[in-house]
């Protein structure tokens, strides 16, 4: 085991591999609180990439109702059971990781689900925490919430899908960070679907070879966002590129909200993967709920959050989501307005922060016609 920084728990730990960071690393903002669960997004995956035999079971991205939706079934109590605790010291994780409570002989702390818990990616959809079964939400104040998190695989830093491949079949691209099954090399060992923590890898029986997510890098390479991101409805998400904390600059926009604002979360941070999908909390759940979904900085992303109608620059940012198929390198505001330009400094976007509202008359003198102020 060789010893890596990762900071998103504040210290070092072991990893099956030296540390080795990509020269530019693909990463993900998903803002939670826009999230409509209309899957459009599994949608544009399976129709794109997982439509084959032996893929009928597969959802790279998937969108499950939390507290009690999960897909495959129980991916993340399970292994929060497993892993025992959620040992935080302000910012810094002094619990285990994945890799640190490995059992002796194995790579990673992990466990294979069964063909049947994939058989149900809508179970808890819609389904609300809190007192409806007591009648409590009858009257004031209740507590009851839910909320869609959207999945795809995180293109970790710190892969352990590709700590655990004995084929050594599972790599992490230079170039962009994206993490790849070579085809020609899986054997369908299946390690990786028992190491991922997210379970995000997944076993073709057809073909015989483990597959996922692949961070539509042929889209990526022409500088356009994946699929299922530029599909998505509720406008939730973004596509970037991720510095280190050191290296961090406002004018990206993924460094913006991940390391400047601190408004974007990892999932599960205390996993140790250094997952690189980030997600705005949402601001209706309960906290202790969040916490140990997205490790102790949601107080302060959800108080930011909460602050964006006062924030000229963050709820300008928030209005790029979704409003381009290309990928957005470097953002700026202008007034009322905010743009994004690509790799060589074209810009490829600029929008309004605010819609113009046009009211019109509900009798329209001139054509003698009574109107709708409806689109
Ligand atoms: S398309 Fe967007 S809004 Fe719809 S479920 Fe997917 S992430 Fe949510
Ligand atoms: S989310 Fe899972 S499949 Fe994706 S890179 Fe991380 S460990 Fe591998
Ligand atoms: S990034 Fe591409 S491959 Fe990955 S889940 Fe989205 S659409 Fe599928």
């Amino acid at each position: 085991m060789a010893r890596v920084f990762n900071w998103q728990i504040g210290r070092e730990m072991s990893y099956w591999y030296p540390g080795s960071r990509p020269g530019q690393q693909f990463a993900a903002v998903f803002d939670i609180n826009k999230c409509i669960a209309c899957q459009t997004c599994t949608l544009a995956c399976k129709t794109t990439w997982t439509s084959g035999k032996g893929q009928e079971y597969m959802l790279w991205n998937n969108v499950e109702s939390k507290p009690y939706g999960c897909y495959p079934l129980a991916w993340d109590v399970k292994l929060l059971q497993m892993l025992d605790g959620q040992n935080w010291n302000g910012r810094v994780y002094e619990g285990q990781t994945i890799f640190e409570s490995a059992p002796a002989g194995e790579r990673v702390l992990g466990w294979r689900p069964e063909s049947r818990d994939y058989a149900y990616p809508n179970v808890g959809e819609d389904d609300c925490a809190g007192q409806v079964d007591k009648g409590a939400a009858l009257s004031l104040p209740h507590h009851n919430w839910f909320f869609y998190l959207a999945r795809i695989c995180n293109h970790c830093t710190y892969p352990a899908c590709l700590a655990s491949c004995p084929r050594s079949s599972i790599y992490k691209r230079r170039e962009d960070g994206i993490v790849l099954i070579d085809q020609g090399r899986c054997r369908g060992y299946q390690e990786c679907v028992r190491a991922c923590p997210y379970k995000k890898a997944f076993y073709n029986p057809m073909t015989g070879t483990s597959e996922k997510c692949i961070a539509c890098f042929p889209k990526n390479e022409q500088g356009l966002q994946p699929q299922c991101f530029v599909n998505c409805i509720g406008k939730i998400r973004l596509a970037g590129w991720l510095s280190t904390p050191d290296k961090a600059r406002a004018d990206n926009p993924i460094d913006y909200l991940v390391h400047i604002k601190k408004v974007a979360l990892p999932l599960f941070p205390q996993f140790g993967l250094e997952p690189n999908v980030y997600y705005i909390p949402p601001v209706h759940a309960p906290l202790p709920f969040l916490r140990q979904l997205f490790g102790p900085g949601v107080d302060d992303a959800v108080s930011a959050y909460r602050q964006a109608p006062k924030d000229a620059d963050l709820s300008g940012l928030l209005c790029l989501f979704g409003s381009t198929e290309k990928a957005v390198w470097r953002w700026s505001r202008q007034g009322d307005s905010v743009a994004g330009v690509d790799q060589h400094g074209a810009q490829v976007v600029r929008v309004p922060i605010r819609e113009p509202v046009y009211v019109r008359a509900a009798f329209d003198a001139k054509y003698q016609v009574a109107r709708v102020n409806c689109p």
